[in-house]
């Protein structure tokens, strides 16, 4: 087992991290840049470094320093978190040249599966269902209209290295192409450092149903069953739960055994993802695979109990899966909220949540000061119950206890997402937050009086 891990990240997963390390008995160091000097991570890792200025580009993402700063401090592996360098193959290739354990898969497999164009490829090899699309990446956006014209529109014009929602746009006609792959283009340039694109077929308002994976480096494979993150703003997730609603018995063991498939086909040997849409009819596709730990991993710990950073460190050290598929029971119903900063700013009063079934993930204390530098992610309230309606009435009063001021939030508005009729029904798809945010939002203006 490791005997010290860099943190490559800040925020709620860094501090996540850290605590993991320490339940495990590995010591933890973690770097920071400038604007996050005395920030929770920090204080609370057993050694910290400073990487650089505010910038992400000249911090978070300083391959050479970091991996610098790794063997300086003496520690033999590197936990990159979400975002920033953890879907970075060439990160992870420098990490095993210079044998500092990257808390991931082989740079290879990031590379075969990080790239969205040719993981789609290899899942067409492999017998897994992928959304109908582009032959292959498209260069013009007369190149896009000519290819849009065999798949037919709508279309979803994709970033090849896309992530977070970036670099996406729907084209409904000929006429909106141009305008949008060049946007699509400017856009995932500016986030990714890189251009490509290809398309998909609009999947109107389809569910969005992922599948969590563990495999290890012996050839072991299990999945741990699916998070529905339907309620998305601007195809990026703000509400996720397990086990879906949309989803019965058959169709959750079909997708279970079609993501191991994808896992094998890529030679994965990490935690991760395979991310599927699923349309109306209950038909699903494969649109990405998530090499890396996500956002809403602890919507699958707490149906399943397992730890998944200990199980993705474990399984970096080369240790066997602690779980065989059928050890994978699933025995209640969590809901997790991202709180998201909408302003910047000092907190100046601070209560989480508790209490029965409450969990909550944030890097947030009195006093702290929110920068515009990063993701606006402040806190993750995630809630369990026995029955879906008993984690609804959870979140509910859950989020009723959450205090945050000093910056704005959308807490009140995910409170109100847990009193929509479609939400309670669990009748919702990816089109929930078009169809219903003007509602929700009268429902803000005009106060919850009658609830
Ligand atoms: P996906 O959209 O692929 O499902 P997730 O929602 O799991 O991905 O989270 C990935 C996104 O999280 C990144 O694209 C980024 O916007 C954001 N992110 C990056 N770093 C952090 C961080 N330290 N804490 C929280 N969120 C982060
Ligand atoms: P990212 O890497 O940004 O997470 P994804 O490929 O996972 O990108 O897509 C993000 C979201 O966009 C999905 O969760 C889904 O809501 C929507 N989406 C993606 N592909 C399609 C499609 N072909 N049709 C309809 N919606 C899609
Ligand atoms: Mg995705």
């Amino acid at each position: 087992m490791f005997r010290r891990i860099l943190i490559a990240n800040r925020g709620e997963i860094a501090v996540r991290i850290v605590r993991c390390c320490r339940e495990m008995g590995i010591e933890s160091v973690v770097i920071y840049s400038k604007a996050d000097e005395g920030s929770l991570p920090v204080m609370l890792a057993g050694g910290s470094f400073c990487i650089g200025p505010a910038k992400s580009s000249e911090s978070y993402l300083k391959k050479e320093t970091i991996l610098e700063a790794a063997r300086r401090l003496g520690c033999d592996a590197i936990h990159p978190g979400v975002g920033f360098l953890s879907e970075n193959a060439d990160f992870a290739q420098l990490c095993e040249e210079q044998g500092i354990c990257f808390i991931g898969p082989s740079s290879d497999v990031i590379r075969k599966m990080g790239d969205k164009q040719s993981a789609r490829k290899l899942m067409m090899q492999n017998g897994v269902p992928v959304v109908p699309g582009s032959a292959g990446l498209v260069r013009s956006a007369e190149e896009a209209r000519e290819e849009a014209g065999k798949i037919g529109y709508p279309v979803m014009i994709k970033a090849s290295a896309g992530g977070g929602g970036k670099g996406i746009r729907k084209v409904w006609s000929e006429n909106d192409m141009e305008r949008a792959f060049d946007a699509a283009a400017a856009e995932a340039e500016a986030a990714f450092g890189n251009d490509d694109l290809y398309l998909e077929k609009l999947i109107i308002n389809p569910h969005h149903v992922e599948i969590q994976i563990l495999a290890d480096h012996l050839g072991n494979i299990i999945h741990l069953g699916e998070r529905d993150c339907s309620v998305q703003k601007n195809n990026q997730k703000i509400l996720e739960e397990a086990p879906s609603p949309f989803l019965n018995e058959s169709l959750r063991a079909e997708m279970g055994e079609c993501s191991v498939r994808a896992a094998k086909a890529a030679g994965y040997n990490s935690a991760g993802t395979v991310e599927f849409v699923v349309d109306a009819n209950r038909r699903f596709y494969f649109i990405e695979m998530n090499t890396r730990i996500q956002v809403e991993h602890p919507v699958t710990e707490e149906i399943t109990g397992i730890d998944l950073i200990r199980e993705q460190i474990r399984i970096a050290a080369g240790m066997q899966l602690n779980y065989r598929q059928e050890d994978i029971s699933i025995y209640k119903h969590a809901i997790e909220c991202r709180i998201n900063a909408g302003t910047t700013g000092e907190i100046s009063a601070l209560h989480f949540p508790s209490g029965f079934g409450v969990r909550t993930e944030s890097y947030l204390f009195t006093g702290y000061n929110v920068t515009p530098f990063y993701d606006s992610l402040l806190a993750k309230i995630i809630v369990s119950g026995r029955s879906r309606l008993e984690a609804v009435r959870r979140m509910r009063r859950a989020l009723e206890e959450l205090v945050i001021q000093g910056v704005e939030t959308n807490a009140d508005l995910m409170h109100l997402v847990t009193f929509h009729p479609d939400f309670i029904k669990g009748k919702y798809d990816t089109g929930f937050w078009e169809k219903n945010h003007e509602e929700l939002e009268s429902w803000m203006k005009e106060g919850l009086k009658e609830i």
